[in-house]
């Protein structure tokens, strides 16, 4: 099982709780993991180097707070596995300029650097690495997971059995939290704004975003394609204490958007008030910090190494020789 996430804006924000991090933790008893930080795929927004390095620090404390173990779970920052970047110029000579031009995230930027294109490639060279065959991520990921499988595929097919297909494991649907004041674009660490949840949020700062969200006409508390707003707040709602859509809806029958508002707000308060303890324990610590990621990068090249070995045999890479 494999998934990563990208050390950008304040903290990570949540959607990337509901989508993704929050599986992570559920499934480190039943799963080999390997989570990651992304700062190369950070990279393509050039953040300040003093940031993303700070960045990727803090982003290991908060991983932890939401309850990833590096006990039992391999935590590492991807530029510490030089592998990735290398599987990712070999996937890349096997990519379709016209493939991946159709990646939808791409298109949506209208443009931008050379990074920005071929990230799915590198996404899925991050992948096929650890032979994940289970690979938790948001709706927003799965165009890049097909890519992912058909370029497995097609390096299998060209140079023999290498990788395993990975499946996507996107935990039940709507799981897609929208930004609070723009419900038509996703929930996203590197928008922020008064429309973005971070887990770090203090009580007050999450009560006043969730209470000045976009809700939509009328006065049905309702889930429906005509109300992203309210639905987006049902959907916090549902993950925040466990209950169904339907049960929810129910019990604000007839009852006004104050209401629920105000329980949206108590409910994330609640569930990231522990988050924000631990963290602040963690956070303090930065040697063992620093140990999670040395240990977890150790870790991790053991398996990439390997992987790389194979890749560059059957590619037809000459090994280094000396006679
Ligand atoms: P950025 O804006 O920097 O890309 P992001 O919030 O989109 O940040 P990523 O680091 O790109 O976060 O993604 C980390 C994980 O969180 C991925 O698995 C992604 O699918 C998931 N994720 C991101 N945003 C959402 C969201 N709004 N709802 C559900 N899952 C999300
Ligand atoms: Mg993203």
């Amino acid at each position: 099982m494999l998934s990563g996430i990208r050390p950008t804006g304040e903290s990570f924000q949540l959607g990337n709780y509901v989508g993704a991090v929050r599986h992570w933790a559920s499934m480190q008893d039943e799963n080999e993991c390997f989570f990651f930080l992304a700062d190369l795929h950070a990279l393509i927004d050039t953040p300040e180097p003093q940031r993303l390095r700070g960045r990727t620090r803090q982003a290991v404390a908060e991983l932890l707070a939401m309850g990833v173990d590096p006990e039992r779970s391999t935590v590492f920052a991807q530029g510490h596995v030089p592998e990735h970047a290398e599987l990712g110029w070999i996937l890349g000579c096997l990519t379709g300029f016209g493939e991946a031009s159709r990646m939808t995230q791409f298109k949506d930027k209208g443009g931008g650097t050379v990074g920005l294109f071929t990230y799915p490639v590198l996404q899925a060279a991050d992948i096929l690495l650890y032979s994940a065959d289970a690979v938790p991520i948001g709706e927003d990921q799965r165009q890049h997971l097909e890519l992912t499988r058909d370029l497995a595929q097609r390096f299998n097919s060209r140079y023999g059995d290498t990788f395993s297909l990975p499946a996507a494991y996107a935990g039940r649907a709507g799981e897609r939290i929208k930004d609070l004041r723009d419900p038509s674009r996703k929930m996203s660490k590197s928008i922020g704004g008064s429309g973005t949840v971070w887990v770090l949020d203090d009580p007050k700062t999450i009560t006043k975003k969730v209470k000045s969200a976009v809700t939509d006409t009328g006065r049905e508390v309702v889930a429906s394609e005509e109300k992203p707003g309210v639905t987006n707040l049902l959907t916090i709602l549902s993950v925040a204490t466990g209950k169904a859509l339907p049960e929810l809806e129910q019990a604000y029958a007839g009852k006004g958007y104050g209401d629920f508002k105000a329980d949206v707000a108590d409910a994330v308060v609640e569930l990231f008030a522990p988050v924000r303890e631990r963290y602040a324990e963690l956070v303090a610590d930065e040697g063992y910090l620093d140990e999670v990621l040395a240990d977890g990068a150790a870790a991790a090249r053991g398996v990439a190494t390997s992987m790389l070995t194979t890749v560059r045999d059957r590619v037809g890479l000459l090994a280094p020789r000396r006679t």
